[in-house]
């Protein structure tokens, strides 16, 4: 059940987001800049009230193909068991552990459950039998950076799930369809810009490209690579300015609706119609 509250001001406390003097976040990550600036009323539900919701099947697909991939790169840097029956008992492992761990999923039924196990493990096979599979030792895997960027007033901070050789950063996306490759480097341009920043303060290396990895939930899986070159003054200046727009949204309080077609797959549309501004709104459960 939700209710309406006039102020006092919310908690900014949330997982990532603690608070510096009251008033900044401690730091910023792309994740969090493109959920405020996509809707800041839905960054509000979702990491500062923290409101529950059932997991979507496609994000849990997507986490569960995404902790495979990380069992994969990691046994291939630590030169360890990576076959396709290790990295498939990886995937199943995390697909139930998902489940307990984070609260139930959209499933219609078992059916539609066993049917998206399946999807994943189709996905997980395409990509280590594609010629995207990591054949090397990675330079990194799972690499958590957080940095002082000059132009935003609090750390950037980034999860990169893999650093190849030559310093590139990849990022693997789940897609239910092929993407487009311009829109895909342009959806993904703070993630990607905020990676090549992060990688140039603590490294001093400029990456050759900044790559995204798509796999792609079709009859027939498909693995994608998108690479974009790495970018100059003008992208980063971008990309910094719309990080320091969230840092300052975030730290104003500016958690209002911002309606448009992400509201088709919005989770909050009931909390959203309840919102007025002034007012806060807080879960309270039933007793
Ligand atoms: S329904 Fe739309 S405007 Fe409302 S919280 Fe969700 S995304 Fe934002």
């Amino acid at each position: 059940m939700i209710a309406i509250h006039d102020p006092p001001q919310p908690p900014l406390t949330a997982p990532g987001l603690t608070t510096r003097a009251q008033t900044l976040p401690d730091h910023i990550s792309p994740s969090a800049a493109k959920c405020y600036l996509g809707c800041p009323l839905k960054f509000y539900f979702e990491r500062v009230a923290r409101i529950r919701k059932n997991t979507p099947v496609a994000l849990h697909l997507g986490k569960a193909v995404h902790a495979a991939l990380q069992a994969f790169h990691i046994a291939r840097w630590r030169g360890t068991d990576d076959t396709p029956e290790t990295i498939a008992a990886a995937f199943d492992q995390a697909f139930t552990a998902l489940e307990r761990d984070e609260g139930p999923v959209n499933f219609e039924d078992e059916e539609d459950r066993g049917k998206a196990r399946l999807d994943g493990l189709r996905v997980v096979a395409a990509y280590l039998d594609s010629p995207e599979a990591m054949k090397e030792k990675p330079r990194a895997v799972e690499v958590l950076l957080k940095e002082n960027v000059p132009g935003l007033s609090v750390p950037l901070t980034g999860a990169m799930d893999l650093v190849e050789g030559n310093f590139t950063p990849v990022d693997f996306k789940s897609a239910a369809a092929k993407p487009d490759k311009a829109n895909a480097v342009f959806d993904h341009e703070i993630q990607l810009v905020s990676y090549q920043l992060l990688m140039e303060i603590a490294t001093g290396q400029v990456p050759s490209s900044l790559d995204l990895v798509f796999l792609v939930k079709t009859k027939t899986p498909q693995v994608i690579r998108v690479s974009s070159p790495p970018a100059g003054e003008h992208r980063k200046r971008r990309v910094i300015a719309l990080l320091e727009t969230a840092v300052q949204g975030i730290a104003a309080r500016r958690y209002h609706p911002q309606p448009g077609m992400q509201c088709s797959w919005c989770q909050y549309k009931n909390e959203c119609m309840a919102w007025l501004p002034g007012q806060v709104l807080t879960e309270r459960r039933a007793a």
